[in-house]
């Protein structure tokens, strides 16, 4: 079978590859990929900033945006992302592996664990989420969903300790990831805004079909129109992680999802701990996602417009040519590998 593999740290060592079929072990089964998307995190491994290959081995199998089918059963599956550390901590013990504390856990197609990018993977049955059919091929937006799944779970635990609710909501970053999470914030009666560069094209569209404003100035004055009690920043650009720190509302609640290389700015520290500590705003990071949070992607998907979804899927690029899904194109918001069936 043909696998998207890459040597980690190594940049330009992308390549499609012969691998053996796998064998499923027990509690194991087998599924053939459909599509797989392709995101930053793909993009940074094949560039050589991050990911580990399997113990052992030099070449990784990437991809961990699955949607694939089982194939004894014909069932349409996605898989979950991040294996427990063998500890386990406190937090993978209890099936909360996004919040290992040790540090040790594994991550598919990522982090010491091949992918979901080949015609053929094994995938343990207890990390398998079952994809109604009616999501058919928008079933592959269910990783990143869980992402923001998990990341609005985590914004309304921390809103709990406020004696009023949410209104207004700030996405930054209008990818995949910002627009998923402008969709949750929507589907949760919020007043949505968004920002990003461009003026039109596929982004603004989306963000406007959604019932959200488009944004595309400065963070600085927006903010301070919006005043927005939640910030979901899901860029990792440095000016906008500053920049969605400050001018929010009193209490506000700022969620950081982006990652991005290492980048110096000058920021008033003094003068941003004092919007924080003055307003009882919090700051917090989140990543990954367990089960439910998988399970809570896929109700969201069934509960969006099924064509607002098809909208985020701009590219979709054979597997034989598969490090062509890496390109970004202005344009582009999801773009996926498309595995034929063998
Ligand atoms: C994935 C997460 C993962 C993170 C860090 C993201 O692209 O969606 O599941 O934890 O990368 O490796």
């Amino acid at each position: 079978m043909r696998a998207m593999t890459v040597i980690p740290g190594q940049p330009h060592s992308a390549e499609l590859t012969e691998l053996p079929d796998p064998e499923p072990k027990e509690g194991e089964l087998l599924v053939e990929p459909l599509y797989l998307g392709v995101c930053g995190t793909d993009r940074e491994i094949v560039e050589g900033g991050h990911g580990e290959p399997p113990p052992g081995r030099e070449r990784l199998v990437l991809g961990h945006e699955l949607l694939g089918r089982v194939r004894d059963t014909g069932e349409l599956v996605a898989g979950i992302v991040r294996r427990p550390d063998p500890v386990p901590c406190a937090c993978c013990a209890q099936g909360e592996w996004d919040m290992c504390r040790n540090g040790k856990y594994t991550e598919r197609g990522i982090k010491a664990l091949d992918g979901y990018g080949a015609e053929l993977v094994t995938l343990e049955a207890d990390f398998a989420v079952p994809i109604p059919d009616e999501l058919g091929t928008l079933g592959v937006l269910t990783e990143p969903s869980s992402v923001l799944a998990k990341a609005w779970e985590q914004i309304e635990r921390i809103s709990g300790r406020a004696c009023s609710q949410h209104e207004r909501v700030l996405v930054t970053g209008a990818g995949p990831i910002g627009l998923l999470a402008a969709l949750m914030g929507a589907q949760r009666g919020l007043e949505v805004h968004v920002l990003d560069r461009g003026t039109e094209g596929v982004k603004p569209e989306a963000v406007n079909a959604l019932g959200a404003r488009y944004h595309s100035g400065e963070i600085t004055d927006v903010s301070r129109e919006v005043e927005p009690d939640v910030v979901l920043e899901c860029t990792g650009v440095a000016e906008l992680v500053a920049g969605a720190m400050q001018h929010t509302a009193p209490g506000a609640v700022v969620c950081l999802t982006g990652v991005a290389p290492s980048r110096t700015l000058s920021l008033d520290v003094g003068a941003l701990n004092n919007e924080l500590v003055l307003e009882n705003d919090v700051v917090f990071g989140s990543v990954n996602a367990n089960r439910r949070h998988f399970e809570q992607a896929v109700r969201s998907l069934r509960e969006a417009d099924p064509d607002w979804l098809r909208r985020l899927i701009t590219r979709t690029v054979p597997l034989d040519r598969w490090p062509e899904a890496l390109e970004k194109g202005d344009d582009d918001i999801k773009v996926v590998v498309q595995f034929s069936q063998r």
